[in-house]
């Protein structure tokens, strides 16, 4: 995007903005376009669809998938793609980056943020060899082409998620050693019993195990070491009998849960108090509740903003759900040991920080989570091992150009500023 191109979206003016192109973000834009109204989707990736409908098109995605994003083809939306929200100001402007390097500001009197989840990862030793991953980025990483066909993968965690990202792998032609649940056989059997409220699901799920059904799986189980000389070749899985079992393996993905992703919207909340700018958070963003509660919300909220009433703030019951059937064991806290990294961006070990008392002690004497991811996973990590609370995010979210920072009159001249913030 050049700099005339930029001073022309600066200069749009649209009645809503929707930064996040998932299945909430393209259902809410699609809906509110069809209505009449003028929407900018702004989404970091290259694709429209989110976790779990990107590359749609090119994949046996459920139908659904595909008839959302014909409906998102709309005339009246603008689709911001590589363009990632990295501030915001007081006055209800939101500060975007395209292609890591042109600024964008962007305003409209209704927001609408549906940022999705992010993935908690515990770290253990051996966790930063090429290799492991988290279980949703494995998946993402599928989806958008990674070969994987006969490697061997172990994918392990706790959460449906697991299932599901299994399932991709398998079908992308990987060889799934192993399903690694830190949770009891009785526990997950109680929690399939509650699925009957979401028939959908239990259709779903039901399809997945049955794909599945060659693939073991461990309960009550959970990594707790990687090794290999350059990258991973090989991890230990324990068990609540102290028992361990060793797999050789290409790829080992874990994950611990999904988590709302809501830096934005509480920078924007925090720094917004008396604008005159409405503001909604949707899908998984308020609450993991997966891709049905998702459109579900964004179709409330469309109608919502169609007939000029306010939504209710709802829980959804799968959200509860997965929090009440999937919290974490002990045993996970204690995995990572003295010399484990925390913070693979600052090189921050678990020892180094074990003795602090906060995460902004952590930050201000070890740097933790003060390196260019700005602490995506490491600060996770380190509220959910320690129970420290996580500070306010500062801005920029992201590592940004200069530019995109200042002020509107700034950023719509050309620039050939460099630079980038911590
Ligand atoms: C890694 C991962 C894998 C998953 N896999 C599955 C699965 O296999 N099956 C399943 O049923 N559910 C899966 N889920 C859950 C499922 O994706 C969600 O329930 C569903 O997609 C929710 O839709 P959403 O629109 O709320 O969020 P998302 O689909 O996550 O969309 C949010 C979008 O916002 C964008 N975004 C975030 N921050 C910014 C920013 N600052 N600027 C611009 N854009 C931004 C993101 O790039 C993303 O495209 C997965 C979730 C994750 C995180």
């Amino acid at each position: 995007m050049n700099a005339a191109v930029e001073r022309v979206i600066a200069a749009m003016s649209f009645d809503v903005i929707v930064v996040g192109a998932g299945p909430a973000g393209i259902v809410a834009a699609s809906l509110l376009a069809e209505q009449g109204k003028y929407v900018a989707v702004v989404e970091q990736m290259s694709v429209a669809g989110g976790q779990i409908w990107r590359n749609a098109a090119q994949r046996q995605a459920p139908k659904i998938a595909l008839r959302w994003l014909k409906r998102f083809q709309h005339p009246r939306i603008r689709f911001l793609n590589n363009t990632r929200i990295v501030a915001c100001d007081q006055q209800g402007a939101l500060h975007a980056v395209h292609d890591n390097d042109e600024a964008l500001h962007l305003r409209a009197n209704t927001l609408i943020f549906a940022t999705g989840a992010r993935e908690r990862f515990l770290p253990f030793p051996g966790w930063t060899l090429p290799g492991v991953t988290g279980a949703g980025a494995l998946q993402v990483m599928v989806k958008d082409g990674l070969e994987v066909r006969d490697k061997s993968v172990v994918v392990a965690g706790t959460g449906p998620l697991l299932f599901a990202v299994a399932d991709t792998l398998l079908q992308a032609g990987a060889n799934v050693q192993a399903i690694v649940e830190q949770r009891s056989r009785w526990q997950l059997i109680r929690f399939a019993a509650s699925l009957w409220r979401w028939p959908r699901l239990l259709v779903q799920a039901a399809g997945m195990l049955w794909r599945l059904r060659t693939v073991p799986l461990m309960r009550n189980a959970w990594v707790s070491d990687a090794s290999g000389e350059t990258e991973v070749k090989r991890c230990t899985v324990s068990n609540n009998q102290s028992r361990q079992t060793s797999f050789d393996c290409d790829w080992l993905a874990c994950g611990y849960g999904l988590l709302p992703n809501q830096t934005l919207t509480s920078v924007f909340a925090a720094q917004n108090r008396n604008v005159n700018v409405k503001s909604f958070s949707l899908g998984d963003c308020t609450q993991v509740a997966g891709v049905n509660q998702a459109i579900a919300s964004a179709e409330r909220l469309a109608k919502h903003l169609l007939n000029n009433t306010t939504p209710a703030n709802e829980t959804p019951r799968y959200a509860k759900l997965l929090q009440k059937h999937f919290p974490l064991r002990a045993e996970l806290l204690k995995l990572a040991d003295n010399d484990t990294l925390l913070c693979r961006c600052e090189s921050v070990t678990f020892g180094e920080v074990r003795h602090c008392h906060s995460m902004r002690e952590a930050k201000l004497y070890h740097r933790l989570g003060m390196g260019r991811c700005q602490g995506a996973i490491c600060t996770v990590a380190a509220t959910t091992i320690f129970g420290w609370q996580t500070l306010s995010p500062k801005l920029p979210l992201t590592p940004a150009p200069m530019r995109a920072l200042l002020s509107d009159s700034t950023c719509s001249t050309p620039s050939d500023h460099q630079g980038v913030m911590p």
